[in-house]
């Protein structure tokens, strides 16, 4: 039987997200420093430590796992943990979010060992312009994971792409055309204030200027009737049968009182919130042989004493020390 892990708000959460590095093999101007200095290998939990925290999380009632970084695929082996995270029992779905960049050489094993869900990160389809945001190559590698997650099944991919004012007005009709070619679901996330670069609010391309491009471009877009309404992505459909979209509005929409996700860094330090000034050490648990008990006590803890959302649009706002990469996205 398991309970449910309810905050001082009464928000039920089922989600994890896992970072497994800090690493990555690009430098995303909005997400990370480009003189990065990554964690000691030796500060990362091991897979068995993170499938220990997961089986303990599970028993709480969290059912949903995502895996994230830095760049997911940099952690050598990765289906091996995809596979353990299968194992547990309750847990019901287990999702990717990745660059894309060594997905081709992996999307087949990630798909055997049980990984559910895909969600591929391309801001550009311009070779030039992925240069200058990603400050690294990558396009071409990019779409051929995309390739292989096609051919490996998943269904659907989500294709995330940050949207930024200077960049993504361009983007926004390429990459929706690009997606509803190929049968994948674009998913704009608005600019938010957690990258090692300096964020202004009118720096954010907003969720509104989207949807009028949208449908300025291929008529009308309607809300998705059934839609999970604690999933962050407002999704809409095209009428004209091209499929559907998403939008992540935090800035000009926040989601924050049907947020049901906390996340454990690769350092495994338990966050209730991207956005929040502390974290709990669950590392140290793990390696000093607590039990199940103290560690669903810890979880709990972190999950009751969770704000009530990020003020993002208030002068209240303050921004965490760690960068994206570093928390895990
Ligand atoms: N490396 C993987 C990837 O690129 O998908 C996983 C980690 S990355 C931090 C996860 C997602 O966070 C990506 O889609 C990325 O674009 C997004 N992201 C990073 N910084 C962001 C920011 N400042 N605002 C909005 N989204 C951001």
């Amino acid at each position: 039987m398991t309970e449910s892990l309810r905050d001082g708000f009464g928000r039920a959460h089922n989600n994890l997200r896992i970072s497994v590095t800090d690493r990555c093999n690009l430098r995303c101007t909005y997400c990370m420093p480009e003189d990065a200095v990554f964690m000691e290998r030796s500060e990362l939990l091991t897979f068995e430590e993170i499938a220990h925290f997961v089986r303990v999380a599970a028993t709480l009632g969290i059912d949903k796992v995502r895996l994230t970084g830095g760049e997911p695929l940099m952690r050598r082996d990765l289906p091996r943990l995809v596979e353990l995270l299968s194992a547990i029992p309750g847990m019901r779905d287990i999702g990717l979010t990745t660059n894309g960049l060594l997905l081709a050489d992996h999307a087949t094993a990630l798909r055997a060992a049980g990984l559910q869900r895909i969600n591929i990160s391309l801001d550009t389809l311009d070779p030039d312009r992925f240069r200058q945001v990603a400050r690294r190559d990558g396009l071409e590698q990019t779409l051929e994971g995309i390739e292989a997650a096609r051919q490996a099944g998943f269904r659907p991919i989500k294709i995330n792409a940050v949207s930024m004012r200077g960049l993504t007005e361009h983007e926004v009709i390429p990459l929706a055309r690009f997606a509803r070619e190929r049968g994948l679901e674009m998913r704009f996330i608005e600019y938010m204030p957690i990258g090692a670069d300096q964020w202004d609010r009118q720096k954010v391309y907003f969720a509104d200027e989207i949807l009028e491009q949208l449908s300025r471009e291929f008529g009308p877009v309607v809300p998705v009737e059934d839609a999970d309404p604690r999933a962050p992505a407002q999704e809409f459909r095209y009428t004209d049968g091209g499929g559907c979209f998403g939008i992540i509005a935090s800035v000009s929409r926040p989601f924050c009182m049907s947020c049901n996700r906390i996340r454990l860094t690769a350092d495994g330090k338990l966050r209730n919130c991207l956005f929040a000034l502390d974290e709990v050490d669950v590392k140290q648990l793990l390696r000093g042989n607590a039990s199940d008990e103290k560690i669903a006590d810890v979880i709990r803890g972190n999950v009751r004493d969770k704000w009530e959302g990020h003020e993002i649009n208030t002068s209240r706002f303050i921004k965490p020390l760690r960068t994206m990469h570093a928390i895990g996205g």
